[in-house]
C-alpha cells in the first residue's frame, strides 16, 4: 500500500488487488519489479531482489503473488494453514511483512528489508502492467488524512531499523538509493 496526498485533508491509498487462480507462475512481475529497483534502472534482474515474489509449490499448482509489506522485528505468534478450494496453502504463504523467519523481501547484499513502493514515478505499478493473465489489479480510493498517526508509525518503523541494523547502515542504504536517481 502507498500513499499520494491530494490535499490538506485526502490522500488516495494505492493497493494491488491479487486473483491467486489466475496467477500461473510466470514471474513476469518478479523480473520487472527487480528490473526496476536496480541500480542503474534496468540495468540487471535479479528476483532476490524484488518486491513482489512469487510464493510456488508446483506440485500442487499453488501460485501466490505476494507484494512486499511493512519491515517486522519479531516473528508473529498467530499462524495458520489455510484450505482454499482444495488447496493446502502454507503458513505465511499471504503474509506481505519482511519478517526474520523467512529470507523474502531482503536486499541480498545488505539484509535491508525491501519494501513495495507502487514503482513510484510510473503511471502504473509495472508489475501490474506486465502481468498479462489479469491476476494483478491496481486498486485504487481515497480516505481522510490522518497526519499525526502516520508520523508516529514512521518514526517507530525507523527506531525498529536503526535498533536492528544500526543508524550507520541504514545512512549508508539511504544514501546508495539517493545514488541510484
Ligand atoms: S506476472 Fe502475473 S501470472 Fe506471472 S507470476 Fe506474476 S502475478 Fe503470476
Ligand atoms: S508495484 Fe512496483 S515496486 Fe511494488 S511490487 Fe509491483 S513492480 Fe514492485
Amino acid at each position: 500500500m502507498t500513499v499520494d496526498k491530494i490535499d490538506e485533508k485526502k490522500k488516495i491509498i494505492k493497493t494491488i488487488k491479487i486473483d491467486v487462480d489466475k496467477c500461473n507462475g510466470c514471474r513476469a512481475c518478479e523480473v520487472i519489479c527487480s528490473a526496476f529497483h536496480a541500480a542503474p534502472k534496468y540495468s540487471s534482474n535479479n528476483p532476490a531482489r524484488s518486491r513482489i515474489r512469487i510464493i510456488r509449490d508446483p506440485l500442487r499448482d499453488i501460485y501466490v503473488p505476494v507484494y512486499a509489506g511493512e519491515y517486522t522485528v519479531a516473528e508473529c505468534a498467530g499462524r495458520d494453514k489455510y484450505t482454499i478450494d482444495g488447496k493446502e496453502y502454507d503458513e505465511c504463504s499471504f503474509c506481505r511483512a519482511s519478517c526474520p523467519s523467512r529470507d523474502e523481501f531482503k536486499e541480498p547484499d545488505s539484509g535491508l528489508p525491501l519494501k513495495c513502493d507502487m514503482c513510484e514515478g510510473e503511471e502504473e505499478p509495472l508489475c501490474v502492467k506486465w502481468c498479462l493473465h489479469d491476476a494483478l489489479i491496481l486498486e485504487e480510493r481515497e480516505e481522510e488524512m490522518e497526519e499525526e498517526v502516520e508520523q508516529e508509525d514512521l518514526e517507530i518503523g525507523l527506531e525498529s531499523l536503526a535498533d536492528k541494523y544500526g543508524m550507520d547502515k541504514i545512512m549508508d542504504a539511504v544514501v546508495r538509493m539517493n545514488e541510484k536517481d
